[in-house]
């Protein structure tokens, strides 16, 4: 089928490089020119494992292209997906700016035919009839316009970053929203390959439910789903303080809870809280949804609380630690908000560069992906080390902000050797607390 993905941002390009893929002709559009002529030169402007081999593989076959003329695109595709950033605005509702500009684009590039244009977008709920909407003013004055047909349905993403090219090709789910069965098919052809499972690990496995649905209900999933996770996480860190004070392990309640299979044991790790673009933003907006209808969310509200008090709780444990942090060194081994991916989106690492340097401190980071790119160069107030020897020369304190596997082959032995003081702040839970204590460091975990 042809394909048009406006906006190659993690969730665009992975989602037109896999559609290229499995075999759809795919044109991706962004307005970023740099981006557009990274990509043509057959290389990935994000960090995104497995990606790059997806996209030239693509562009081997033939199957993808990449070009800022969005024309040309809305004019190739007979599937449009919008999947540009829907980021916060300061009061924490979505900004649409960017969905409302693609939109209107949209409408007033369409020809004669019809068309599927699909809120791949997180976007509020109602967003749908929206766009439907701007579309529309977009034709205003066409010549041909009673020629143009075209649907709207929505179907959120659910990939994570880090494992977004697994996540596509091996999806718990897709959920497609519209009122029109005819996009609804249309949809449902698309996705056909990966329904059953064609590119998947486990090719065995009985074909990906596909949820179908109106327009409402697959926007709310969305965030539904987001809010779900980030207040799970929310809740083992409210037990692991909990945990802190009357001296038990959050690591054992978690895996004592999470072995009960209305549990689960996927996001049960304690730390220093959720962040990332998605978790956040997609919150406050659900947030603010349910306040424009009347509804107060106690839960929701809770959980960003619990979130942002756990983020100064690493600075309330290293000044238990060193007492006063003015004049102090502190290193911290990661940035991400996550492992495998290159985004700082809400990463917090930024929380706690921020809330250190305020307190006086100095601040040095070293991230396998950060320290190494030209990403190094875009920070204040922290200065990002190119290798873990000059992070720990001097350190009063070390604290691991990002569970990157190769954290847990560090030389921590060495490291000690370097450092002024030994303390080590896991706040992931991630690394060996008893061989770092065995090792003399002073080890002092989230919860335990
Ligand atoms: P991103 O910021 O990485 O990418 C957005 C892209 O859109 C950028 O490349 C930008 O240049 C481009 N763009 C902006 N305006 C444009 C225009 N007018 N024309 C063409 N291109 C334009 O964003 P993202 O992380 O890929 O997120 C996209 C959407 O998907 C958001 O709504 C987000 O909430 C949702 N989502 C993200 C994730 C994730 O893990 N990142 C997961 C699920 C859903």
């Amino acid at each position: 089928m042809r394909v048009c993905v406006i906006g190659t941002g993690y969730v665009g390009l992975v989602t037109g490089a896999c559609l290229a893929y499995v075999g759809h002709d795919v044109i991706c559009v962004d307005n970023n020119e740099e981006k557009v002529k990274l990509m043509k030169s057959g290389q990935s402007p994000i960090h995104e494992p497995g990606l790059p081999e997806v996209i030239a593989e693509s562009i081997r076959q033939g199957k993808i292209e990449f070009t800022t003329d969005i024309a040309a695109g809305v004019q190739h595709g007979e599937i449009l997906f919008i999947a540009v950033g829907t980021p916060s605005l300061p009061d924490g509702r979505s900004d649409m700016r960017y969905v409302e500009a693609v939109a209107r684009s949209i409408g007033e590039s369409l020809t004669e035919g019809y068309r599927v244009i699909v809120n791949k977008s997180t976007v509020p709920i109602g967003s749908g009839d929206w766009v439907r909407m701007i579309v529309l003013d977009g034709m205003a004055g066409k010549p041909n316009i009673d020629k143009i047909q075209f649907d709207v349905v929505s179907n959120p993403e659910f990939l994570r970053e880090g494992v977004a090219v697994y996540d596509t090709f091996n999806p718990d789910r897709i959920v497609v929203g519209s009122g029109s069965d005819r996009a609804l098919n249309l949809m449902q052809e698309l996705y056909q390959p990966i329904i059953n499972r064609e590119f998947a690990e486990n090719k065995n496995l009985p074909p990906v439910p596909v949820v179908v649905t109106d327009l409402n209900s697959a926007e709310m999933i969305k965030y539904a789903a987001n809010a779900f996770l980030a207040t799970k996480i929310s809740f083992v860190n409210e037990v692991a303080n909990i945990c802190d004070r009357v001296g038990a392990d959050v690591k054992e309640v978690a895996k004592g809870i999470g072995l009960d299979s209305r549990i689960g044991s996927k996001f049960l790790q304690a730390g220093i809280g959720w962040g990332g673009s998605c978790f956040g933003k997609d919150v406050s907006a659900l947030i603010y949804t349910a306040e424009d209808y009347g509804y107060s969310t106690e839960i929701l509200k809770a959980c960003v609380r619990v979130n942002e008090l756990q983020r100064t709780l690493v600075v309330e444990k290293l000044q238990q630690a060193l007492k006063i942090l003015k004049g102090k060194t502190i290193g911290l081994l990661g940035m991400t908000f996550k492992p495998d991916t290159d985004d700082m989106r809400d990463a917090p690492a930024l929380t706690l560069i921020d809330q250190l340097s305020r307190l006086g401190a100095r601040v040095k980071a070293y991230d396998p992906l950060v320290s190494q790119s030209g990403l190094r160069q875009g920070f204040s107030n922290v200065i990002v080390e190119t290798d873990l020897e000059r992070l720990a020369d001097g350190c009063d304190a070390v604290v691991l902000v990002t569970d990157w596997q190769e954290f847990l082959s560090i030389d921590y032995a060495k490291m000690l050797t370097l450092m002024a003081h030994p303390v080590i702040v896991d706040a992931r839970n991630f690394l060996d607390g008893k061989a770092l204590k065995a090792l003399g460091y002073q080890y002092i975990g989230i919860g335990r």
